[in-house]
């Protein structure tokens, strides 16, 4: 335990499971002082979030496809109403690309497949950008996000998702300029393979976390708390100076060449 996060409101896109990256997120900043509202996608989720959202102790716990403009509106009005002086950090953990454009060649993407993981996996952190920017801007806060070497280098079945990651990055940075003078930082983490339900969907993600482990400088793969505390630097005050920037969290592995 330490304080870096006592009295420091955080908001939660993305826990699924207690595997998830956003729930080693949370726990990161929980163990910190942090309080929290956390969201979730669909009624088949509230049933798996809930007891974590209990057991962490949050304030609320609320419905969020960020697809659906009325539920992130909805869900701003809510999140404004309990927290009148805004809220010090937004994590958006939130990907999906369907399964079929997760094998295979990427060339076969189609429009609409295109189109979904674009919106889901990147348009999303623009809108919660934007919709968090007035709650953030009161108490000088964060934005976190995660994405994934795929973004950087062609890895094989994780094609569309790799694109969308690749916006996202983008995205860091052009919101990280929008918000900078609102006193809002906006940084990802580039985070290693994680055995998580979104993992689940790519096609060989098992070879892929053995291969980490055999040839990652470090020679294991990352854990949900390597993230968790990444994270808790980036988004606390130990982070006051950087804006912008993806942090490699992945045993080193992006390093390698040859
Ligand atoms: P996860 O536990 O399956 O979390 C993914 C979350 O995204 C789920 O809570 C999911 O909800 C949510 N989501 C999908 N569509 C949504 C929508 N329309 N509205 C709101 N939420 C939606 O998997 P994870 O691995 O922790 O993923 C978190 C982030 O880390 C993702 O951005 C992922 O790409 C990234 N990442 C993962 C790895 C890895 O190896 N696991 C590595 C690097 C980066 P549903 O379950 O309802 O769809």
């Amino acid at each position: 335990m330490n304080d870096l996060f006592a009295g420091k409101r955080v908001l939660v896109f993305g826990v699924a499971n207690e595997r998830s990256i956003a729930w080693g997120i949370a726990e990161a900043m929980k163990r910190a002082g942090a309080e929290f509202i956390f969201t979730y996608a669909g009624e088949q989720l509230e049933r798996r979030v809930r007891p974590l959202s209990e057991q962490i102790g949050a304030r609320l716990l609320l419905p969020c496809d960020v697809t659906d403009d009325q539920q992130v509106d909805a869900l701003f009005e809510q999140v404004g109403q309990h927290w009148p002086d805004g809220f010090d950090v937004l994590i958006h953990a939130v990907a999906f690309a369907n399964r079929e454009d997760l094998d295979g060649r990427f060339v076969e993407t189609s429009r609409s497949g295109f189109a979904t993981a674009l919106d889901v996996s990147a348009y999303s952190l623009v809108l919660l950008a934007r919709k968090s920017e007035p709650l953030l801007s009161r108490r000088r806060g964060s934005i976190i996000t995660l994405s994934y070497y795929g973004a950087e280098k062609v890895i094989q079945n994780y094609n569309v998702m790799g694109v969308a990651k690749a916006a996202l990055e983008a995205c860091v940075r052009y919101l990280a300029n929008d918000l900078g003078p609102s006193g809002i930082r906006v940084n990802g983490i580039s985070a290693g393979p994680v055995k998580t339900l979104a993992a689940a969907g790519i096609r060989g993600f098992k070879t892929i976390f053995s291969v980490v482990e055999e040839r990652a400088p470090m020679r294991r793969n990352v854990t949900q708390e390597d993230i968790g505390n990444a994270a808790l630097f980036l988004c606390s005050g130990l982070g006051s100076g950087v804006t912008g920037e993806i942090m490699h969290v992945d045993s080193g592995y992006n390093i390698l060449g040859f």
